[in-house]
C-alpha cells in the first residue's frame, strides 16, 4: 500500500554552492508519496491527496520532510569510545581505538556494537553510512547483515593494515587482497549493501598493501575505495617518512592506483596545491569531519573546496563526538567562520544529503526526494526543545525556521526515520 507523507518538504534541484538558494525547492503544504520503497510522486499536499485517495496517510504537521541523512564516513566500530578524552591523532588511535578494535575479532561483540551502532543512527536521522570496519572480516559480516535487517542502503569494508599496528590488529598484503575480495563477493551489490575497499591510511599499509588493494580495485572498478587523507601535521610528516619517494600525501595512494573517481578521501585539510589540482583532475571525492576536526585538533577544512570536488559531509564516529547530522552541520558551519564563510542552511542540509549522496557516488538513488529515488526520509520537528521553539517563534522563512535545529538540535528533533519506504525509528 502506499504511503502519503504530509508536512513541509524540501528537495535540491541544484546545488546551492552553485547556484544559491535557488537550489532548494520548498513546498509549506507539501507531500511525499512512498511505494515499494520508492518515491512516487511529490509536490503540494492537496493535490497528492486527491490524486492518491487510497494511500495511507500520515500528517506530520508543520514538520519538515528532508531526505535521510547520509554520514559519509564513520567507523561503527568506536561506538563504545566515542567521546573519550584528550589525545589527538595518533595517541587517539594508539590509546582508544586499536583496544577497542581487537574486540572485534569476537562476532558476538561485532553484533552487539553493529546493531547499537545503527539504532543511534537512524535515531538521529541518518538512513545511510559508509563506515570503516575492523582488520576482522567478522566485523563486517555484522554491519552488512545489521544493515540488511534494516533495510539500509550502506556501505562498508575491512580497515586494511600491516604495519604500524598492534599485533592481533595486522593483516598482510595478501591475506587483505584475498579477505577484501572474499567480502565484496559476499556482499557487494547484495540487497542495498556495497562494499568499499578500505585501507586505513597510509601509515598503518606498506606500499605493498596499497598496491595489493589498488589490483583488487581495478579487478572491481564499480566499488568505491575510502581512506584517510592530510588529517594532522604531524601525520603528514610520518607520512613523508614513511613514503621518501613520494610527492605528498595523496601522491602515496596515486602511485598504487588508489586516486580515480570512486576514490573517497576522509579529513583532506591540509592540502598542497599539487594534491588538490589532482583531486579535481580525477574526480575523487572529499568528505569533511567537522566535529571530529575540532575534537581531535586537527584544523579547519577548507569548504572552498565544494566548488571543485564531490564533498559529503560525516560524524567521523568516534572522533567526532556526535552520532548527529545535525551536530554535525553546526561544526561545519563554525569552522567555515573560523574561515570567514557563512555556510547558507540550504548548504548544510545538501551537503548531509545531496552532497554526501554524490561523494559516494549514489547521488541517483539516496539524498534527495524525487520521483524514483530511495524512499530513505527524515522527518524533523522544528520546535523539539523550549530553547529551539522560542527562536523559530518569529521565523519569516523556512532558512529562519530550520537554522536554530541546525545549531541547537539533536536526536530529540528527529520525528520520524523512514527508510526503504518505512518508518523506522
Ligand atoms: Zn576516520
Amino acid at each position: 500500500m502506499a504511503d502519503l507523507l504530509l508536512g513541509q518538504v524540501l528537495s535540491y534541484a541544484g546545488d546551492p554552492f552553485a547556484d544559491g538558494e535557488a537550489a532548494a525547492r520548498h513546498e509549506r503544504q507539501g507531500a511525499v508519496l512512498v511505494d515499494g520503497g520508492k518515491i512516487i510522486a511529490t509536490g503540494r499536499a492537496d493535490a497528492l491527496r486527491a490524486a492518491h485517495p487510497q494511500a495511507r496517510v500520515t500528517d506530520y504537521g508543520s514538520d519538515l520532510i528532508v531526505a535521510g541523512f547520509i554520514d559519509a564516513h564513520v567507523h561503527y566500530p568506536q561506538t563504545a569510545i566515542i567521546a573519550s578524552w584528550g589525545k589527538r591523532l595518533i595517541d587517539w588511535l594508539n590509546s582508544y581505538t586499536f583496544p577497542e578494535e581487537m574486540r572485534f575479532a569476537d562476532p558476538a561483540y561485532a553484533a552487539e556494537i553493529a546493531d547499537r551502532y545503527l539504532t543511534l543512527a537512524t535515531a538521529h536521522g541518518t538512513t545511510t553510512v559508509c563506515t570503516y570496519c575492523t582488520i576482522h572480516p567478522e566485523s563486517v559480516d555484522a554491519i552488512m547483515q545489521a544493515a540488511q535487517a534494516r533495510g539500509m542502503r550502506v556501505f562498508a569494508g575491512k580497515t586494511c593494515m600491516d604495519r604500524n599496528a598492534p599485533e592481533g590488529l595486522r593483516d598482510t598484503a595478501q591475506s587483505a587482497y584475498d579477505e577484501s575480495k572474499r567480502l565484496l563477493e559476499r556482499w557487494h551489490r547484495v540487497d542495498r549493501l556495497s562494499y568499499v575497499i578500505t585501507p586505513r591510511f597510509s601509515p598503518t599499509s606498506t606500499p605493498e598493501q596499497l598496491a595489493a588493494l589498488g589490483a583488487l580495485w581495478r579487478e572491481y572498478p564499480d566499488c568505491l575505495m575510502q581512506t584517510h587523507l592530510s588529517e594532522q601535521t604531524d601525520e603528514i610528516e610520518w607520512v613523508k617518512g614513511l613514503f621518501p619517494q613520494s610527492r605528498d600525501y595523496l601522491d602515496t595512494y596515486e602511485a598504487q592506483g588508489l586516486l580515480r573517481e570512486g576514490a573517497v578521501y576522509g579529513h583532506a585539510i591540509h592540502l598542497t596545491e599539487r594534491e588538490k589540482a589532482r583531486l579535481a583532475e580525477a574526480g575523487a571525492s572529499l568528505v569533511h569531519c567537522p566535529t571530529s576536526n575540532t575534537f581531535i585538533g586537527s584544523g579547519l577544512f577548507d569548504m572552498g573546496l565544494a566548488r571543485q570536488l564531490r564533498m559529503g559531509l560525516a560524524t567521523d564516529t568516534g572522533g567526532g563526538s556526535s552520532f548527529s547530522m545535525l551536530h554535525t552541520m553546526a561544526a561545519a558551519y563554525e569552522i567555515a567562520q573560523l574561515r570567514g564563510q557563512a555556510l547558507h542552511p540550504s548548504q548544510l542540509i545538501w551537503l548531509a544529503t545531496v552532497g554526501s549522496a554524490r561523494a559516494l557516488r549514489a547521488e541517483g538513488r539516496i539524498g534527495n526526494i524525487a520521483p524514483g529515488m530511495e524512499a530513505d526520509l527524515t522527518v524533523i520537528d522544528l520546535a523539539s526543545t523550549p530553547a529551539i521553539e522560542q527562536a523559530t517563534r518569529r521565523a519569516g522563512s523556512v532558512w529562519e525556521a530550520l537554522f536554530p535545529t541546525i545549531m541547537m538540535g539533536d536526536d530529540r528533533a528527529i520525528r520520524a526515520t523512514w527508510v526503504n519506504g518505512r518508518p523506522l525509528a
